[in-house]
Protein backbone atom coordinates (compact mmCIF):
# COMPACT_ATOMS: atom_id res chain seq x y z
CA UNK A 1 0.00 0.00 0.00
CA UNK A 2 1.52 3.38 -1.02
CA UNK A 3 0.95 6.56 1.93
CA UNK A 4 0.50 9.17 0.07
CA UNK A 5 1.94 12.72 1.75
CA UNK A 6 0.24 16.15 2.75
CA UNK A 7 1.88 19.16 1.53
CA UNK A 8 2.14 19.74 5.08
CA UNK A 9 3.90 16.26 5.63
CA UNK A 10 6.07 16.58 2.45
CA UNK A 11 7.42 20.29 4.11
CA UNK A 12 8.45 18.39 7.27
CA UNK A 13 10.18 15.56 5.07
CA UNK A 14 11.72 18.77 3.45
CA UNK A 15 13.29 19.64 7.05
CA UNK A 16 14.14 15.88 7.92
CA UNK A 17 16.24 16.48 4.01
CA UNK A 18 17.75 19.52 4.65
CA UNK A 19 19.72 18.49 7.70
CA UNK A 20 20.52 15.20 6.35
CA UNK A 21 21.92 17.66 3.40
CA UNK A 22 23.57 19.90 5.81
CA UNK A 23 25.32 16.76 7.61
CA UNK A 24 26.59 14.77 4.15
CA UNK A 25 28.20 18.26 3.18
CA UNK A 26 29.93 18.14 6.54
CA UNK A 27 31.14 14.41 6.02
CA UNK A 28 32.06 15.15 2.65
CA UNK A 29 35.02 17.31 4.42
CA UNK A 30 36.14 14.43 6.32
CA UNK A 31 36.74 11.70 3.94
CA UNK A 32 39.94 11.87 2.76
CA UNK A 33 42.81 9.82 2.94
CA UNK A 34 43.79 8.02 6.22
CA UNK A 35 39.97 8.65 7.94
CA UNK A 36 38.59 5.49 9.26
CA UNK A 37 35.24 4.12 7.72
CA UNK A 38 34.17 4.01 12.18
CA UNK A 39 35.49 7.37 12.55
CA UNK A 40 33.25 8.63 9.72
CA UNK A 41 30.55 6.53 11.29
CA UNK A 42 30.99 8.16 14.71
CA UNK A 43 31.07 11.61 12.56
CA UNK A 44 27.73 11.20 11.20
CA UNK A 45 25.98 9.87 13.99
CA UNK A 46 27.31 12.72 16.08
CA UNK A 47 26.32 15.45 13.30
CA UNK A 48 23.04 14.09 13.40
CA UNK A 49 22.06 13.98 17.04
CA UNK A 50 23.80 17.63 17.39
CA UNK A 51 21.33 19.02 14.95
CA UNK A 52 18.28 16.70 17.06
CA UNK A 53 17.79 14.06 14.60
CA UNK A 54 18.07 10.37 15.33
CA UNK A 55 20.05 8.17 12.62
CA UNK A 56 18.14 5.95 10.76
CA UNK A 57 19.83 2.82 10.00
CA UNK A 58 21.00 2.22 13.58
CA UNK A 59 20.03 -1.06 15.10
CA UNK A 60 17.35 -1.34 11.93
CA UNK A 61 17.13 -5.25 11.51
CA UNK A 62 19.95 -5.04 13.93
CA UNK A 63 22.34 -3.08 11.53
CA UNK A 64 25.42 -2.02 14.21
CA UNK A 65 26.16 1.34 12.91
CA UNK A 66 24.72 4.82 11.44
CA UNK A 67 25.53 4.57 8.05
CA UNK A 68 26.69 2.35 5.53
CA UNK A 69 30.13 2.59 4.30
CA UNK A 70 30.66 0.53 1.22
CA UNK A 71 34.29 1.70 -0.39
CA UNK A 72 35.54 0.83 -3.89
CA UNK A 73 34.02 -2.36 -5.09
CA UNK A 74 31.34 -2.90 -2.34
CA UNK A 75 27.79 -1.52 -3.59
CA UNK A 76 26.07 -1.01 -0.06
CA UNK A 77 25.51 -1.76 3.08
CA UNK A 78 28.93 -1.88 4.01
CA UNK A 79 29.42 -2.13 8.36
CA UNK A 80 31.70 0.39 9.20
CA UNK A 81 34.93 -0.89 10.55
CA UNK A 82 38.50 0.01 11.15
CA UNK A 83 39.84 0.07 7.30
CA UNK A 84 42.00 3.86 6.57
CA UNK A 85 40.67 5.65 3.04
CA UNK A 86 43.52 5.81 0.45
CA UNK A 87 43.96 7.90 -2.28
CA UNK A 88 42.19 7.07 -5.25
CA UNK A 89 39.65 5.35 -3.31
CA UNK A 90 36.04 5.78 -4.12
CA UNK A 91 33.45 5.72 -1.03
CA UNK A 92 30.04 5.12 -1.55
CA UNK A 93 28.21 6.37 2.14
CA UNK A 94 24.55 5.61 2.96
CA UNK A 95 23.09 8.47 4.89
CA UNK A 96 19.54 8.47 6.81
CA UNK A 97 17.97 10.42 9.39
CA UNK A 98 14.61 10.85 11.44
CA UNK A 99 13.12 14.07 11.83
CA UNK A 100 10.15 14.03 14.83
CA UNK A 101 8.79 10.10 13.29
CA UNK A 102 10.18 11.45 9.60
CA UNK A 103 12.81 9.84 7.84
CA UNK A 104 14.85 10.88 4.62
CA UNK A 105 17.56 8.97 3.02
CA UNK A 106 20.03 9.95 0.79
CA UNK A 107 23.70 8.31 -0.40
CA UNK A 108 26.58 9.65 -1.89
CA UNK A 109 29.78 8.31 -3.64
CA UNK A 110 33.06 10.56 -2.79
CA UNK A 111 36.35 10.08 -4.73
CA UNK A 112 39.06 9.96 -2.02
CA UNK A 113 42.05 12.58 -3.97
CA UNK A 114 42.73 11.75 -7.06
CA UNK A 115 40.28 8.58 -8.56
CA UNK A 116 41.33 7.01 -11.89
CA UNK A 117 39.23 8.15 -15.03
CA UNK A 118 37.39 4.96 -14.71
CA UNK A 119 36.05 5.84 -11.61
CA UNK A 120 35.45 9.43 -12.39
CA UNK A 121 33.23 7.89 -15.39
CA UNK A 122 31.64 5.92 -12.79
CA UNK A 123 30.16 8.65 -10.32
CA UNK A 124 29.32 10.60 -13.07
CA UNK A 125 27.10 8.30 -14.93
CA UNK A 126 25.56 7.39 -11.80
CA UNK A 127 24.61 10.84 -10.94
CA UNK A 128 23.55 11.16 -14.68
CA UNK A 129 21.35 8.52 -14.53
CA UNK A 130 20.03 9.23 -10.62
CA UNK A 131 18.82 12.79 -12.61
CA UNK A 132 17.30 11.45 -15.02
CA UNK A 133 15.14 9.24 -12.65
CA UNK A 134 14.05 11.82 -11.12
CA UNK A 135 12.89 13.51 -13.55
CA UNK A 136 10.43 11.16 -13.97
CA UNK A 137 8.77 11.77 -10.94
CA UNK A 138 5.41 13.89 -11.82
CA UNK A 139 1.81 12.80 -11.38
CA UNK A 140 0.53 10.87 -14.44
CA UNK A 141 3.55 8.68 -15.32
CA UNK A 142 4.07 5.58 -14.54
CA UNK A 143 6.98 3.84 -11.93
CA UNK A 144 8.64 2.39 -15.00
CA UNK A 145 8.97 5.34 -16.19
CA UNK A 146 11.71 5.96 -13.50
CA UNK A 147 13.94 2.48 -13.95
CA UNK A 148 13.82 3.17 -17.49
CA UNK A 149 15.06 6.56 -17.83
CA UNK A 150 17.68 5.50 -15.04
CA UNK A 151 18.91 1.82 -16.76
CA UNK A 152 18.92 3.79 -20.23
CA UNK A 153 21.52 6.46 -19.12
CA UNK A 154 23.65 3.83 -17.49
CA UNK A 155 23.28 1.24 -20.48
CA UNK A 156 24.41 3.84 -23.18
CA UNK A 157 27.24 4.38 -20.94
CA UNK A 158 28.54 0.26 -21.33
CA UNK A 159 28.08 -0.15 -17.27
CA UNK A 160 25.57 -2.55 -15.33
CA UNK A 161 22.58 -1.77 -13.37
CA UNK A 162 22.49 -3.94 -9.78
CA UNK A 163 19.16 -5.68 -10.06
CA UNK A 164 19.29 -6.83 -6.34
CA UNK A 165 18.36 -3.53 -4.94
CA UNK A 166 16.07 -0.89 -5.74
CA UNK A 167 14.48 2.25 -4.15
CA UNK A 168 11.50 2.55 -2.28
CA UNK A 169 9.18 4.81 -0.80
CA UNK A 170 10.06 6.87 2.49
CA UNK A 171 7.96 8.30 5.11
CA UNK A 172 7.06 7.23 8.76
CA UNK A 173 9.04 4.56 7.90
CA UNK A 174 12.30 4.05 5.98
CA UNK A 175 11.59 1.58 3.38
CA UNK A 176 7.45 1.88 1.86
CA UNK A 177 5.88 1.10 -1.39
CA UNK A 178 6.46 0.89 -3.76
CA UNK A 179 9.83 -0.62 -4.58
CA UNK A 180 11.56 1.38 -7.14
CA UNK A 181 13.86 -0.11 -9.43
CA UNK A 182 16.77 1.13 -11.33
CA UNK A 183 15.71 -0.77 -14.82
CA UNK A 184 12.51 -1.40 -16.17
CA UNK A 185 9.93 -0.70 -19.35
CA UNK A 186 8.56 2.70 -19.88
CA UNK A 187 4.49 2.93 -19.91
CA UNK A 188 4.91 0.03 -17.57
CA UNK A 189 3.46 -0.15 -13.96
CA UNK A 190 1.62 2.12 -11.14
CA UNK A 191 0.96 5.60 -12.16
CA UNK A 192 2.21 8.00 -9.72
CA UNK A 193 0.29 10.87 -8.20
CA UNK A 194 0.99 13.80 -6.03
CA UNK A 195 2.33 12.96 -2.55
CA UNK A 196 4.02 10.10 -3.21
CA UNK A 197 7.46 10.55 -1.54
CA UNK A 198 10.47 7.94 -3.02
CA UNK A 199 14.34 7.27 -2.74
CA UNK A 200 15.50 6.97 -5.83
CA UNK A 201 18.91 5.06 -5.69
CA UNK A 202 20.62 3.97 -8.83
CA UNK A 203 23.70 0.94 -7.76
CA UNK A 204 26.21 0.99 -11.16
CA UNK A 205 29.27 -0.97 -12.02
CA UNK A 206 31.45 -0.62 -13.68
CA UNK A 207 31.24 -4.56 -14.61
CA UNK A 208 28.88 -7.18 -14.74
CA UNK A 209 25.31 -6.29 -12.75
CA UNK A 210 25.83 -9.33 -9.91
CA UNK A 211 26.51 -8.79 -6.79
CA UNK A 212 27.31 -11.38 -3.66
CA UNK A 213 26.46 -11.07 0.19
CA UNK A 214 29.40 -10.95 2.25
CA UNK A 215 30.07 -13.27 5.33
CA UNK A 216 28.79 -10.56 7.73
CA UNK A 217 25.55 -10.87 5.86
CA UNK A 218 25.69 -6.97 5.30
CA UNK A 219 28.03 -5.86 2.89
CA UNK A 220 27.32 -6.31 -0.85
CA UNK A 221 30.22 -6.52 -3.28
CA UNK A 222 30.59 -6.69 -7.37
CA UNK A 223 30.52 -10.67 -7.53
CA UNK A 224 33.66 -10.04 -10.31
CA UNK A 225 35.53 -7.02 -8.20
CA UNK A 226 34.74 -4.24 -10.55
CA UNK A 227 33.95 -0.69 -9.17
CA UNK A 228 30.35 0.51 -7.78
CA UNK A 229 28.84 3.48 -7.16
CA UNK A 230 25.63 4.40 -5.59
CA UNK A 231 23.92 7.97 -5.38
CA UNK A 232 20.78 8.57 -3.76
CA UNK A 233 18.18 11.16 -3.11
CA UNK A 234 14.63 11.46 -1.16
CA UNK A 235 11.79 12.70 -3.56
CA UNK A 236 8.29 13.57 -3.33
CA UNK A 237 6.32 13.64 -6.49
CA UNK A 238 4.15 17.29 -6.37
CA UNK A 239 1.98 19.27 -8.54
CA UNK A 240 5.02 21.46 -10.24
CA UNK A 241 6.64 18.19 -10.82
CA UNK A 242 9.60 16.33 -8.61
CA UNK A 243 11.14 18.06 -5.68
CA UNK A 244 14.45 16.77 -4.12
CA UNK A 245 14.32 17.00 -0.54
CA UNK A 246 18.14 15.90 0.21
CA UNK A 247 19.15 18.60 -2.38
CA UNK A 248 22.77 19.85 -1.24
MG1 LIG B 1 19.96 5.14 1.54
MG1 LIG C 1 17.23 4.11 0.38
Amino acid sequence: MIVKKTPEQIELMARAGKILAEVIREMGQAIKPGVSLKELDEMAERSMRLRGTVPSFLGYRGFPASICASPNEMVVHGIPDGRRLKEGDIFSADFGLILEGWHADSAYTFPVGEVSAEARKLLEVTQEALAAGIACCRPGNRLGDVGNAIQGVIDRAGMSVVREFVGHGIGRSLHEDPQVPNYGKAGRGPVMEEGWVMCIEPMVNTGGWQTRLLDDQWGVVTADGSLSAHFEHTVAVTADGPRILTAL
